[in-house]
């Protein structure tokens, strides 16, 4: 199967990000944070988004809620969102890991590894044209090099991630500002460039021919999903139950 997002609608996308979503709350790879977390969180907002956040770990509110950026980074995101004349709602906002780390120590290399296909079918699915990386890890994971933050930040790029072309904006994480002045008033300058770079519009995508086919995976009878990766269309493993679990269908 080759690329085929490019050509479906926002709505067989939202489906089929509903169908990833699924998949990561079934996921076991990481065994510590399977064992350990209260909710994967996903992400949420707009599965249509021009704009995407990706932060770095779900934190202990986070966790209980199912829903990134609820503690006071994320009051502060809401807030700069907002200077720009933007809602959360017109936005997606996910992490680098879906799970919380216990005692939000850092993550792990192999734990982003074995997180990343997940980001990387939100971001075919959604289609963003600009993706803010909030601080070292993502930006990190999605430039595949060990440039930090403080030097990249506020410089926008145009990268390709997986099959999509994509500005890619790297900024300070909002956690980092809430504890030093200097870097919130860095933080507000970066987002006041926001609407510049969505305003360019999408860049330009690489051919269709160029783009590396899916491989779609088939889960084994016993929906032993470790180590596999989540593709476009696959079946949901694992059973989810309880009202909880609808309710996070409302995510986006
Ligand atoms: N920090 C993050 O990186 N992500 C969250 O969801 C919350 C805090």
């Amino acid at each position: 199967m080759s690329s085929p997002e490019r050509e479906r609608s926002a709505a067989e996308r939202r489906e089929a990000l509903k169908e990833v979503f699924q998949q990561a709350r079934a996921c076991t790879r990481c065994p510590e944070l399977a064992a350990t977390r209260k909710t994967v969180v996903f992400g949420a907002g707009n599965a249509n988004a021009e704009l995407m956040f990706v932060g770095e770990a779900p934190g202990a509110s986070e966790d209980e809620q199912g829903v990134p950026f609820v503690g006071r980074a994320g009051k502060l995101l809401e807030t700069l969102l907002g200077e720009i004349g933007l809602a959360r709602s017109q936005v997606f906002i996910a992490n680098t890991l879906k799970c919380r780390p216990p005692g939000n120590r850092d993550p792990l290399p192999v734990e982003i590894d074995n997180c990343q296909e997940y980001l990387r079918r939100q971001v075919e699915l959604i289609q963003p044209t600009v993706i803010c990386t909030l601080g070292n890890f993502s930006t990190k994971l999605l430039r595949g090099d060990p440039t930090g933050i403080t030097r990249l930040h506020g410089q926008p790029e145009v990268l390709v991630l997986g099959t999509r072309a994509v500005r890619l904006y790297p900024i300070y994480h909002p956690a980092a500002a809430l504890y030093t002045p200097r870097l919130l008033e860095t933080l507000r300058e970066d987002f006041k460039r926001i609407p510049e770079l969505l305003a360019l519009g999408a860049p330009e995508q690489p051919p269709l021919e160029q783009v590396p086919d899916l491989v779609e995976e088939q889960p084994d009878e016993q929906g032993e999903e470790e180590h596999s990766a989540p593709a476009a269309g696959a079946p949901v493993r694992g059973t989810v139950d309880g009202p909880a679990a609808e309710d996070q269908l409302g995510l986006f």
